[in-house]
């Protein structure tokens, strides 16, 4: 190839109460992910385990959160699939060395979903500039995070780069205090770059609502979960197009239309490995 192509550069951003904004960081729009004080509502409880009949709102979930563009005319994103492929790294600072536990349970539970093998970096890991298939993670004090970011509300933050909808780069900004954001951020992180706030009555939750929806979910839901699994069936490519892989999620979801929480099946034919 001649040359390098150009680097996209990508973020998601939340700002509860206040909706979508723009934040111009680094090399282009940097959508900043927020969650808000603690006088803010939870996310609703639910059960985990329920079944989850797949409606047609499933696919508009899936479509928003994976394959639509959220941040207004500054954002040049195309609507395609932003997804990671291989082993992934996760290089924390030495302040977000108090996640690991967290950030490798967590990150267990994302390997079932999607089969992608992630590797928490032994402490004192430094993130090598120019590194592929890394994920960096930095908890600042709040104060810091304030005065880097200018902002008093926005608390955490993700940005993903890459080429062709193939991830290569993530960094993850947490501000202390805050970090219960991590399943938003991760799964910012995975390729979802939207949120997620219903226009009508919905029953889907997410962690990717706002923090102030009643939609927000305080775990990753049976519907974030397949989503997820959507979002990494081997069929669905990075730089796939909106039209061609959303026929490939009602493919997917034909053959498995019950429920978004059962187990992934041990066959080896199942369309979620
Ligand atoms: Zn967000």
């Amino acid at each position: 190839m001649a040359g390098p192509p150009p680097a996209i550069c990508r973020g998601t951003a939340e700002r509860p109460g206040l909706g979508r904004f723009l934040l111009s960081l680094i090399c282009g729009v940097v959508a900043v992910a927020a969650t808000m004080a603690a006088t803010m509502p939870a996310g609703r409880a639910f059960d985990q385990d329920a079944p989850v009949p797949l409606t047609p709102e499933f696919i508009r979930f899936f479509d928003k959160l994976a394959l639509t563009e959220d941040y207004g005319p500054f954002n040049n994103r195309p609507p395609w699939v932003r997804k990671w492929a291989g082993p992934v790294k996760v290089v924390l600072d030495e302040r977000a060395e108090t996640l690991r536990a967290e950030i490798e349970d967590l990150l267990a539970r994302i390997t079932r979903w999607t089969d992608l093998p992630f590797t928490v970096m032994p402490p004192g890991a430094s993130a090598v500039p120019d590194a592929w298939n890394v994920i960096n993670v930095k908890l600042l004090s709040r104060v810091t995070f304030q005065r880097l970011y200018k902002t008093r509300d926005v608390v955490c933050q993700t940005e993903t780069h890459g080429l062709g909808g193939l991830l290569q780069v993530g960094y993850m900004v947490l501000s202390e205090g805050f970090t219960d954001c991590l399943k938003h951020e991760f799964m910012h992180a995975l390729g979802f770059d939207s949120h997620w706030y219903p226009k009508t009555r919905s029953e889907i939750r997410s962690v990717l609502a706002y923090r102030d929806s009643s939609a927000r979910a305080d775990d990753y839901s049976p519907w974030d979960i397949m989503a997820i699994r959507i979002l990494y069936d081997r069929r669905i490519r990075a730089g796939m197009n909106r039209e061609k892989s959303l026929s490939i999620a009602h493919e997917v979801i034909r053959g498995r239309p019950q429920s978004a929480a059962l187990p992934v099946q041990a066959a080896s034919g199942s369309a979620f490995r």
